[in-house]
């Protein structure tokens, strides 16, 4: 199953962000974000991006709909200034402030391997953000369902900084950087650009009840390419569930599951609208009737498994709709 990850880019239209002669952080979040989503969909990931172009885009009406697209990583995209030099990430302060830090150290890392310095701490807790607008987006930030780096690539004020990346080509590797890091933190495969490919960076968490099989059955894939795409398993009649084993692209066969009939952006959003709008809401009920229809539904539309994930996005969405 590819993974989803949103992206929100920094400011845009008349919102200039930080500004520094003529380099703008609408432009360069702009530049880093689309080379941010053509990695990742390299690597069949789904991508939700708050803008393409330079147009105005509201934060908060973007984490509203990037809260329903149920992502499994977000990040913002923006660039500092203020006084200081250096990366650094906020991290959440909620249940997901564990994979939060996890994800934006994954990062941080990569940030500096590819040759920006990091502020120390480099993760930083989303609190100690000082401005309004920090503080506005500790709440946005908090209410998507996945674990969420809020990045700032460096000072746009810093002469050292703005030398690494003031140069389009430079914006790009950064964000060359931020999608390895985020798919290390996913246990995707990193493929570099070009290389042939006689197998994609697909991975696969062997779940229980799958043989060798059935596994190369539903990738379209022949068991011989898979078993030999995964020298580490030294007896393919014994595979253990919660592995993760790679997925050669040989086969013919599309890889990607067939899509659900029912999106599930827009299902979380029909739903949720009906409940903050009272209509049907003799079908919805209340806590906790509400919740053991919505996971009841999810399970139904979804699949069973399903439901208690609809549930907790759709209450999400619900919160933020009434806030
Ligand atoms: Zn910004």
């Amino acid at each position: 199953m590819s993974k989803r990850i949103s992206i929100e880019v920094g400011h845009g239209g008349s919102d200039h962000g930080a500004t520094f002669g003529d380099l703008r952080e609408k432009d360069i979040t702009l530049t880093m974000s689309l080379e941010l989503m053509r990695q990742l969909r390299r690597h069949d990931c789904e991508v939700l991006i708050s803008r393409t172009t330079d147009v105005n885009d509201p934060a908060a009406a973007f984490f509203a709909r990037a809260t329903a697209f149920n992502p499994d990583v977000g990040i913002s995209v923006h660039v500092n200034a203020g006084g200081g030099n250096g990366f650094e990430a906020f991290h959440q302060t909620n249940e997901l402030q564990a994979r939060s830090i996890a994800l934006c150290r994954a990062i941080a890392d990569r940030v500096r391997a590819a040759g920006q310095v990091l502020r120390n701490p480099a993760v930083r807790n989303v609190n100690a953000f000082p401005t309004p607008t920090g503080q506005n987006f500790v709440r946005l930030m908090n209410t998507v369902p996945g674990p969420y780096a809020y990045c700032e690539l460096g000072f746009i004020d810093s002469p050292s900084d703005r030398a690494r990346w003031d140069a389009t080509a430079n914006q790009r590797r950064f964000a060359t950087a931020y999608a390895r890091g985020i798919l290390e933190f996913l246990g995707v495969v990193w493929i570099d650009e070009g290389q042939s490919q006689p197998s994609t960076g697909i991975t696969y968490t062997i779940r229980q009840g799958d043989t060798m099989t059935s596994i190369a059955r539903n990738h379209g894939i022949t068991l011989e390419a898979l078993v030999a795409a995964n020298p580490q398993i030294s007896n393919p009649d014994l595979i253990i569930p919660g592995h993760v084993i790679r997925i050669p692209g040989a086969g013919t066969a599309p890889t990607r599951p067939v899509a659900p009939a029912v999106n599930w952006e827009t299902e979380v959003n029909h739903v949720a609208n009906e409940i903050v709008n009272g209509r049907n809401a003799g079908g919805w009920g209340n806590n906790p009737q509400r919740r053991q229809r919505l996971i009841e539904h999810g399970n139904r539309t979804f699949g069973s498994g399903q439901g208690t994930r609809f549930a907790d996005v759709v209450q999400a969405r619900v919160n933020v709709l009434v806030r």
